[in-house]
């Protein structure tokens, strides 16, 4: 992590292949594109005084590809009548929570259970879908959003900057906080759950 950017690698196949992605905020991204190429030289730029480890990952990769990421409020409904969507079709979000293929595939689920308990009323179904779904993706689309904040933060540009981020935000005391919200919440989403499956039953 680090000030306006940070990256994310992992090893794939056993260890053969290194997955690497390096995120950078700029605002005046034009192209609408999955293939556009760049290049090592252009990728080292932007990663400038970064650690020597991620220099050598960036060395060692091929062609890199770049793409855009545009971040969105939340919707505030995705289904009209007998049509909807789901996955980052309903919900698009930024990468930054490792939660969008997670919700495509609950969506998938959740979808299918609706579809399988009332047939004979598609329009209900997608309803209780999309009501099911809204608040839980909202909530991670936003948390998203705001671990771009956290991760870019220009303090982590240097040392001090980091020591002092890590007392702050990793404090035991917000530690215990977190934990309790999260388990909060757990508690009020599998509740919630029960009760769609009980409505649809
Ligand atoms: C850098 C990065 C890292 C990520 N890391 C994670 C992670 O660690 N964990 C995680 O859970 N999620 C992660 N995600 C998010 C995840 O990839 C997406 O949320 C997920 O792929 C969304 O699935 P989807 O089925 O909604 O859409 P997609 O995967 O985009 O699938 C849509 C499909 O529809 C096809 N299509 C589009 N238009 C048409 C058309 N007109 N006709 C026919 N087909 C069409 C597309 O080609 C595509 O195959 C990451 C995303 C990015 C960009």
């Amino acid at each position: 992590m680090g000030s306006g950017a940070h990256v994310i690698h992992y090893p794939l196949r056993r260890g053969e292949l290194v997955s690497f992605v390096g995120i950078v905020e700029r605002g005046d991204w034009q192209v609408e594109s999955w293939t556009e190429k760049g290049d090592v030289e252009e990728f080292l730029r932007n990663f400038a005084g970064w650690h020597e480890d991620v220099h050598t990952l960036i060395r060692a990769l091929d062609t890199p590809f770049k793409w855009a990421l545009m971040g969105r409020e939340p919707a505030s409904n995705w289904t009209e009548g007998r049509v909807t969507l789901r996955g980052d079709a309903a919900h698009p979000t930024l990468p930054f929570l490792a939660q969008g293929a997670v919700m495509a595939i609950e969506d998938g689920y959740l979808l299918a259970r609706c579809l399988e308990a009332s047939r004979h009323d598609p329009q209900a179904c997608l309803q209780a879908y999309q009501d099911a779904r809204i608040e839980r993706t909202s909530r991670i689309v936003r948390g998203s959003a705001d671990n771009a904040k956290r991760f870019h933060n220009p303090s982590l540009a240097h040392a001090e900057g980091v020591a002092a981020y890590v007392d702050r935000e990793w404090s035991e005391e917000k530690v215990r906080a977190l934990r309790m919200a999260l388990r909060i919440q757990c508690g009020r989403s599998a509740h919630r759950a029960a009760g769609v499956a009980n409505a649809l039953r």
